[in-house]
C-alpha cells in the first residue's frame, strides 16, 4: 500500500476530484439501465440571483448527501439541474442596472437584457454549485427561458385549460404598483410598519349627528362604497340601513351590517373601500357592493379621485387629511403598529386592484392537497402541516398572469370582433402570440379574421411548478413515468407555500398523481445576529469566502451538522473551523495507517486481540447508526456519530492503544501485529465509506491512494455502501474493551494533568480492579495497558482500593509512581 503524503491541500484535492468525477461521468444518469432501481431528485431550479450564499450551501449539501448516498446504495441516481430564469427579480435588477423602466424600451430588447443578465448570474451560481462538489448530472441542464421549456409550460397550460382548470376573470388581485403587475398571495411578504389611524367624522344624512370612523387609509375615501358596523354592536345597530355622507366626496352610502366588523377596533365603524384591504374584497362580494377603482397601475390616484388625480398614494393621503382637517372633520390621529403586505421582490406595499387576469382553480384541489400531503414522507414530519395550513388559508385562486415582459408567453389570442378566446393547439407550442397569429383562418364563433394577442406572460411559478414531470422527461419521453413521481423533492421552509404547494396543485391537476414521494425540508441560515441571513441586514456571508478558505469538505460538515433537518441553522465560523480540523485529524490518521500497512497482506494469517474486536464491533454499530440516520435524512446525527467515532474511538483510543503492538512484533508476535493491520485497514475503509456522501473529496483521495488498487472500484462514490453486519457485533468484546479503554484513558488523563508527555514512562502502577471479574479482564489485556501507557511494572489486584478513580468505572482505581 502506498503511504499518504504528510501534507495535504484540501482545496487542491477538491478541485482535482470535481474535475475527475465529471470526466469519469460518475454523476451521469443511465437511461438505458433497466437493472438498477432509480432514485430521482426533483432538484429545485433556483432563480439565478448571481449569489451562492450559505443558505444555498445548506440546501444543496442536503440533497447532494442524499444523491451520493443513494448512488453508493446501488441506485441509478437522477440529479438534474435547471435554472428558473423568468420573473420579477431579474426584471427589477435589469431596470436598476440599466437605469430604465421596462416600458421605455421595446419588449424584445428588454427581454434580451434580461437573458444576458440571467446568463451572467447562472455562470456565477454554477461555479458555486460545482465548487461545493454537488454531484449534478450536467447533461440535464436546462433554462426555463428557453423556448423548448416554454413549450412544456404552455402545453401544460393548454391541457389544464381544456380540463377546465384555467379561467380568465375580473377579480381583485394583489398588485405591486412599482413592478406594475399582479402578484400571487405567495409573493406577498408581511411586515410590521407604523401607520396612522385617522378618526374622521362622517355626517349622517338628514340629521345633525355623525359617526366617527377610524381608518389608516383616508386616501381611499373616494372609493368608499359603504360604511359597516357589527349588527351585534348595541351602539350602532339602530343606524343600520341609514345613509351617511362620505366627507370630501359628498356622496351618500348606506350603513350596512357585517358581523366581521371588530367592534373593538378603532370606533367600531368602518368604511368599506374598493379596495383598502382583503377584508374589503370579502365585504364587497358578500353585499354585492359597487366597485370604484381609484388607483392606476403605477400606484397613482386616477380620475375617480377628482382633484387628487395624478397624486401618488402618499401625496394623496397627505392632501386629503389636510382637507378633512380644514373641514373640521378630523377629530384626532394616533400612531399604530400594523402588519402590511409588501411585494417580495421590491418591498413596495401591495395594493388590491381589480383587473382581468388568468387564474388557475387551485382551491378546488385543497382536499386533495391535504390527502396527498399525508401520503408523502416529510423530513422532518411536522413540516407537512405547513403545506396543509397554507392550502387551507388561501382566499383566492392562483393568479397566473403577469403584466411583465420576461416570462413565458400565454398562448392565447382574442377575436377582435367578438372577443372569443382562442387557445393555442397542443401542437403549436412553443409559440409567442405577440409574434404569430393563431393558425386558423377565422374565428370559429363569428368568422372574424383579426386577432389580438394576449400580452401578459405567466407567473414564473407556472414554469417551475411542473419540474417533477419535466425532469422525468414529460412530454417527450415515452418512459417518463419511470422517474415520476420524483423520489425526493427538496424544499426550504420559506418556499413550502410556493414550490411545494404549486408543484402539488399543478401535478394533481395535470396527472391526478402526487409529484413527489418525499419532501426534504431545510431551515433558514441565520447570521451571527440570529436573524435570517440576508444582504440587507449586513449579516451575510458569501459561500466563496468560506469554501475558498476552508474547503468545501469543511463547509459541508457545517451544513450537515449545524442542526436538525428542517430547523433554522446559525452560520458559525467555528463550526467550519472544527470541520477543517476534523479533516486534518482524518488525514493524519489515514497517513499513519498507510505507513503501517506498507507490508499488509490481506490473505495473511492474523490474530485479533480484545481491542481489535472492540473497535471492529463498534464500527459495525456505527454503520448501522449512520445508515439509519441517512435513510431518515438526519444528516446531523450521521456526521456527529462519524466524527466522534473517528476522532475519539479510532484515533485517540484505538490507534494509541495498538501502537506498541505495531512497533514491537518481537514482543507481541507477528500474527498479533497483522491483526492490528487488518483492523486498521478495515475500520479506516469503513470510516471513509460512511463519510463519502458528506465529505466526498478527502475520502476519495484517501481511497484512491490506499484502497483503489486493492478493492478495484474506480471511485469510492460508486463503491457499494457497507451493509451493517449484525453478526459482527460482539457485545462481550465491546464491554471488556470499554473497561480496558477506560483504564488506559484515566492513566493518560493523569499524565496530562501532571504535565507529562503521553509517552513518559511510569515506574509502577497498582490497579485496584474492585472485583475478580474486572481483574481478570484487565489481566488478559495487560499488554495493551502496559504498552500504551509505558508502564514498567503493573500490579493488578481484585480488591477495592484507594488512589485515583477511573472516571467511567469508579469501582476501579489505581496508584501510579513515576
Ligand atoms: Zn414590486
Ligand atoms: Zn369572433
Amino acid at each position: 500500500m502506498k503511504p499518504l503524503p504528510k501534507e495535504f491541500d484540501a482545496i487542491e484535492i477538491e478541485k482535482k476530484w470535481q474535475k475527475k468525477w465529471e470526466e469519469m461521468g460518475v454523476y451521469r444518469f443511465d437511461w438505458k439501465d433497466k437493472a438498477r432501481p432509480i432514485f430521482s431528485i426533483d432538484t429545485p431550479p433556483p432563480y439565478p440571483s448571481g449569489e451562492f450564499h450559505m443558505g444555498n450551501v445548506l440546501n444543496w449539501t442536503y440533497f447532494d448527501i442524499v444523491a451520493r448516498y443513494r448512488r453508493m446504495m446501488g441506485y441509478n441516481v437522477y440529479f438534474p439541474q435547471g435554472w428558473d430564469c423568468h420573473g420579477l427579480g431579474i426584471e427589477v435588477q435589469v431596470e436598476i442596472e440599466n437605469d430604465i423602466r421596462k416600458r421605455e424600451i421595446p419588449p424584445d430588447k428588454f427581454r434580451k437584457l434580461c437573458e444576458k443578465l440571467v446568463e451572467k448570474y447562472i455562470a456565477m451560481m454554477k461555479e458555486g454549485v460545482i465548487r461545493l462538489g454537488c454531484s449534478v448530472d450536467w447533461t440535464t441542464e436546462y433554462r426555463t427561458m428557453d423556448p423548448d421549456y416554454w413549450r412544456r409550460t404552455q402545453l401544460s397550460f393548454i391541457i389544464l385549460y381544456n380540463k377546465g382548470f384555467m379561467y380568465q376573470g375580473t377579480h381583485p388581485v394583489n398588485w405591486c404598483p412599482r413592478c406594475e403587475t399582479a402578484i400571487a398571495d405567495a409573493e406577498v411578504d408581511y411586515e410590521e410598519r407604523e401607520g396612522t389611524l385617522h378618526y374622521i367624522k362622517f355626517p349622517l344624512e338628514n340629521g345633525h349627528d355623525h359617526l366617527l370612523i377610524a381608518t389608516t387609509r383616508p386616501e381611499f375615501i373616494h372609493a368608499c362604497v359603504a360604511v359597516a358596523v357589527n349588527p351585534m354592536d348595541d351602539r350602532f345597530k339602530n343606524y343600520v340601513g341609514r345613509k351617511i355622507i362620505v366627507p370630501i366626496v359628498n356622496r351618500t352610502v348606506e350603513i350596512i351590517p357585517d358581523e366581521n366588523v371588530d367592534p373593538s377596533f378603532g370606533t367600531g365603524v368602518v368604511m368599506i373601500c374598493t379596495y383598502g384591504d382583503k377584508e374589503d374584497v370579502k365585504t364587497v362580494i358578500k353585499h354585492k357592493l359597487p366597485v370604484i377603482t381609484i388607483l392606476t397601475e403605477n400606484g397613482k390616484i386616477n380620475e375617480n379621485g377628482a382633484k387628487y388625480a395624478g397624486l401618488t398614494i402618499s401625496e394623496a393621503k397627505e392632501a386629503i387629511v389636510k382637507d378633512i382637517e380644514a373641514a373640521g372633520l378630523l377629530q384626532k390621529t394616533e400612531k399604530i403598529q400594523q402588519e402590511i403586505g409588501v411585494c417580495d421582490r421590491c418591498e413596495t406595499p401591495v395594493e388590491i386592484l381589480e383587473r382581468k387576469q388568468w387564474f388557475m382553480k387551485t382551491r378546488i384541489l385543497t382536499d386533495k392537497v391535504e390527502k396527498t400531503a399525508n401520503e408523502i414522507a416529510w423530513y422532518p414530519d411536522y413540516m407537512k402541516t405547513r403545506l396543509v395550513d397554507w392550502a387551507r388559508s388561501l382566499d383566492w385562486d392562483w393568479v397566473i398572469s403577469r403584466q411583465r415582459v420576461f416570462g413565458t408567453p400565454i398562448p392565447i389570442w382574442y377575436c377582435k370582433n367578438c372577443g372569443e378566446i382562442l387557445v393555442a393547439k397542443e401542437e403549436w407550442v412553443p409559440i409567442d402570440p405577440k409574434l404569430e397569429t393563431p393558425r386558423i383562418d377565422k374565428c370559429p364563433r363569428c368568422g372574424g379574421r383579426e386577432f389580438t394577442p394576449e400580452r401578459d406572460v405567466f407567473d414564473t411559478w407556472m414554469d417551475s411548478s411542473i419540474s417533477c414531470a419535466v425532469h422525468a422527461g414529460w412530454p417527450d419521453r415515452e418512459d417518463w413515468r419511470r422517474l415520476f413521481p420524483a423520489d425526493l423533492h427538496p424544499s426550504g421552509t420559506d418556499i413550502i407555500r410556493t414550490w411545494a404547494y404549486y408543484l402539488m396543485v399543478r401535478h394533481l391537476a395535470l396527472f391526478d398523481e402526487k409529484p413527489y414521494k418525499s419532501c426534504l425540508i431545510n431551515g433558514m441560515v441565520l447570521g451571527l445576529d440570529g436573524r435570517k441571513m440576508s444582504k440587507s441586514l449586513k449579516n451575510y456571508v458569501a459561500a466563496p469566502e468560506v469554501v475558498d478558505k476552508y474547503g468545501t469538505d469543511a463547509a459541508r460538515q457545517w451544513a450537515a451538522g449545524g442542526g436538525a433537518t428542517g430547523s433554522d441553522i446559525p452560520f458559525r465560523l467555528p463550526d467550519v473551523e472544527y470541520g477543517r480540523r476534523f479533516l486534518t485529524k482524518l488525514w493524519n490518521a489515514a497517513r499513519f495507517v498507510s505507513t503501517q500497512l506498507k507490508d499488509y497482506d490481506a490473505s495473511g494469517k492474523y490474530e485479533l486481540q480484545l481491542l481489535d474486536k472492540w473497535v471492529l464491533s463498534k464500527a459495525e454499530k456505527l454503520t448501522q447508526k449512520v445508515t439509519d440516520a441517512l435513510e431518515k435524512c438526519q444528516f446531523n446525527i450521521a456526521i456527529e456519530d462519524l466524527r466522534n467515532f473517528t476522532w475519539h474511538t479510532f484515533c485517540d483510543q484505538y490507534i494509541e492503544a495498538v501502537k506498541d503492538r505495531l512497533y514491537k512484533p518481537e514482543l507481541y508476535g507477528e500474527e498479533t501485529r497483522r491483526g492490528v493491520q487488518f483492523t486498521l485497514y478495515t475500520v479506516l475503509h469503513r470510516i471513509i465509506q460512511l463519510l463519502a456522501p458528506i465529505i466526498p473529496h478527502i475520502t476519495e483521495e484517501i481511497y484512491q491512494t490506499m484502497y483503489a488498487e486493492d478493492i478495484g472500484q474506480k471511485t469510492l462514490q460508486l463503491a457499494p455502501w457497507p451493509k451493517p453486519d449484525l453478526r459482527k457485533i460482539d457485545e462481550e468484546a465491546e464491554k471488556k474493551g470499554e473497561l480496558v479503554m477506560a483504564v488506559i484513558t484515566e492513566i493518560r488523563r493523569e499524565k496530562a494533568e501532571k504535565r507529562k508527555p503521553l509517552n513518559a514512562p511510569i515506574k509502577r502502577v497498582k490497579i485496584y480492579a474492585g472485583n475478580s471479574k474486572f481483574a481478570s479482564i484487565i489481566s488478559e489485556n495487560k499488554e495493551d495497558i502496559v504498552g500504551t501507557c509505558k508502564i514498567s511494572q503493573l500490579e493488578i489486584l481484585s480488591e477495592k482500593g484507594g488512589g485515583r478513580k477511573v472516571q467511567e468505572i469508579p469501582e476501579i482505581s489505581f496508584i501510579s509512581e513515576y
